[in-house]
């Protein structure tokens, strides 16, 4: 019999901001974390404990990092880090979009970063820290020497299938969905945001990627062919999200991954989008409810239809930990090692 899938749901906490505005420092308000309630009482009903991982406007404000603690302290959520540097001080680095992704920072200044980032969530929660989600997914070469060296144990970064790279981001197109150790000692695992390409045409990733590319022209897009392609089941991109997904979307790529062998899966979601109006997601009441009964459909459906289990990632690393104790980079005899 194989193991019950594992979940993992992840909350990037952070900041109001309008998403089509340009990136500004002094855009720290973060008066959505008076809803934060509404996501926690979901997963409360199924025993999942979600991470928050928290950015520096969040913990400076006491209504940003106060119900993180409340709920930190009752058992119901664990917490982490999250970097947007350009709210994050020190403030040193010209604000450019470039810059908005930690990994393309001077080491040093990402580092100061994230050691400013860290001290201060210690000190408004009690707790240091061990789980880190670069902002904007912008994870660097210099990232996993920094996350040793102050103590991380977990990366949430990755993002497949999506290729940042034409806006200064990484490319995470060719990563894969499973599990990984990214420090050459094995101490740091990176869990990815789940995300892949389903569909018939959606044969192996980098097939399925290139035909998304190409659909995705300024030409083939007017004429709506991702819009088609995805309707008739030929290939959709679809990240486990309730942002922009369907509960019928969210449990096809699901079932689509585990028949490719998949068993750890990574809910995400955005603090603000709790709020009518704070993200391209939910913008009025309508969408809000919509949103969260998504969630819950999508709960109900991987912990009580397919008999799945939620873990911390902390929890999901200590199990990784003792099935593979002495692995090097890769986690070769728990899953494929490659999705298509
Ligand atoms: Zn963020």
């Amino acid at each position: 019999m194989s193991p019950p899938p594992i979940l993992l749901v992840v909350v990037d906490t952070e900041e109001e901001f309008d998403w089509s505005a340009p990136f500004a420092r002094d855009n720290t308000s973060v008066h959505a974390m008076a809803d934060i309630h509404r996501s926690q009482e979901i997963c409360d009903r199924f025993g999942i404990r979600p991470v928050y991982v928290m950015d520096y406007p969040i913990a400076t404000q006491e209504e940003g990092w106060l119900p993180l603690k409340e709920f930190v302290e009752d058992g119901r959520a664990v917490i982490g880090a999250h970097l947007h540097p350009w709210v994050s001080p020190p403030f040193i680095e010209e604000l450019t979009i470039a810059n908005t992704f930690p990994g393309n920072l001077p080491a040093e200044l990402e580092e100061e970063k994230l050691t400013l980032l860290t001290r201060q969530i210690q000190t408004v929660i009690g707790k240091k820290p061990k789980i880190y989600k670069a902002g904007r997914y912008g994870f660097g070469p210099n990232t996993p020497a920094i996350l040793e060296k102050l103590g991380y144990e977990i990366d949430l970064s990755p993002s497949p299938p999506f290729d940042f790279g034409p806006g200064h981001g990484p490319d995470f197109s060719r990563t894969s969905n499973h599990p990984q150790r990214i420090t050459p000692g094995g101490g740091i695992f990176s869990f990815p945001a789940t995300g892949d390409y389903v569909g018939r045409w959606a044969t192996s990733r980098r097939h399925a990627h290139r035909l998304h590319r190409l659909a995705s022209t300024p030409l083939l897009s007017a004429l709506r062919l991702p819009g088609i392609l995805s309707r008739f089941r030929l290939l959709e991109r679809i990240r486990l999200s309730p942002e922009g997904h369907s509960p019928d979307e969210l449990e096809r790529l699901t079932v689509a991954l585990i028949r490719r062998g998949l068993n750890v899966f990574s809910l995400t979601l955005h603090s603000p989008t709790l709020r009518p109006g704070c993200t391209p997601y939910v913008k009025n009441k309508e969408d809000l409810n919509r949103f969260l009964k998504t969630l819950g459909q999508y709960f109900h459906f991987f912990i009580n239809s397919l008999g799945g289990i939620a873990l911390t990632p902390l929890e999901l690393k200590m199990r990784l930990e003792a099935l593979t104790p002495h692995c090097g980079l890769a986690m070769h005899n728990l899953n494929e090692t490659t999705s298509p």
